[in-house]
């Protein structure tokens, strides 16, 4: 299923038609950079069905991922606007839909657009709240609990419901613990029919059993998400393309 990106549906109506004539449609594949650390921001992307990753690499090589993107938000918005640099490597994680824009016609929207600015805004508030909620929740919950969590945040944002492309491997670096590890917490899941994982792929069986198993920061950060960003009005196809 595609999805509304809810900083497009965030424009004033108005202006709309101005902002779809610099979008495009792209389709994103699992594993494909959007950006580098250091490197230039050129391109925003909003994605519909896609979901990015974004990871930390520290000077040991150990890599983490901080946040993940999906139609709740939006990649390069911030920077777009600010330093044009990247602080990270941004990845996609599930493969889907997405537009993207240059960020130079960005930057225009976003010196002519009020709620596209009021709204972006509003993502940073999220993004930090969801930041404060994951030192919490990396120091105090468990790995089972973290996975379930994070496999539900996935699964939230892809196009497909149930399959997510998702390899032990980058699981491991979702969450910032050993290969053998997660291997340890997929096991358990698998144990009690919540999920399965093969060649590459979760599938998820039983959702509400990954929700029961998942620590409290899913619902918060989701309801977060809702109390802060509210609910978009749907925009049809038509007015971005
Ligand atoms: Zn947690």
């Amino acid at each position: 299923m595609q999805h509304v990106n809810w900083v497009i549906g965030a424009l004033e109506p108005e202006l709309r038609a101005d902002f779809a004539k610099d979008l495009v449609e792209v389709e994103l594949e699992h594993g494909q950079v959007l950006q580098t650390e250091g490197g230039l921001v050129e391109q925003v992307y909003f994605p519909t069905g896609a979901v990015i990753g974004l990871f930390s690499t520290l000077p040991t090589g150990e890599v983490i991922e901080t946040a993940m993107v999906g139609w709740d938000g939006a990649l390069g918005v911030f920077e777009a606007c600010g330093s044009r640099r990247s602080t990270c490597r941004a990845q996609v994680q599930i493969p889907g839909r997405a537009w993207r824009m240059r960020g130079e016609a960005y930057r225009r929207a976003f010196e002519r657009s009020n709620a596209l600015r009021e709204h972006v805004h509003k993502y940073v508030e999220l993004l930090l709240m969801e930041a404060r909620q994951y030192v919490a929740c990396n120091a105090l919950h468990s790995v089972e609990a973290r996975l379930s969590r994070s496999i539900l945040e996935a699964l939230d944002r892809a196009d497909e419901s149930a399959q997510l492309p998702m390899t032990q491997e980058e699981l491991a670096q979702m969450l910032g613990v050993q290969r053998t590890t997660v291997t340890l917490a997929i096991n358990q899941l698998q144990a009690a029919g919540a999920l399965r994982s093969r060649r590459g792929v979760i599938q998820v069986i039983d959702r509400k059993q990954v929700e029961r198993r998942a620590c409290c920061c899913w619902r918060t950060v989701a309801d977060a998400r809702n109390e802060i960003l509210g609910s978009p009005e749907p925009v049809c196809a038509d007015e971005v393309h």
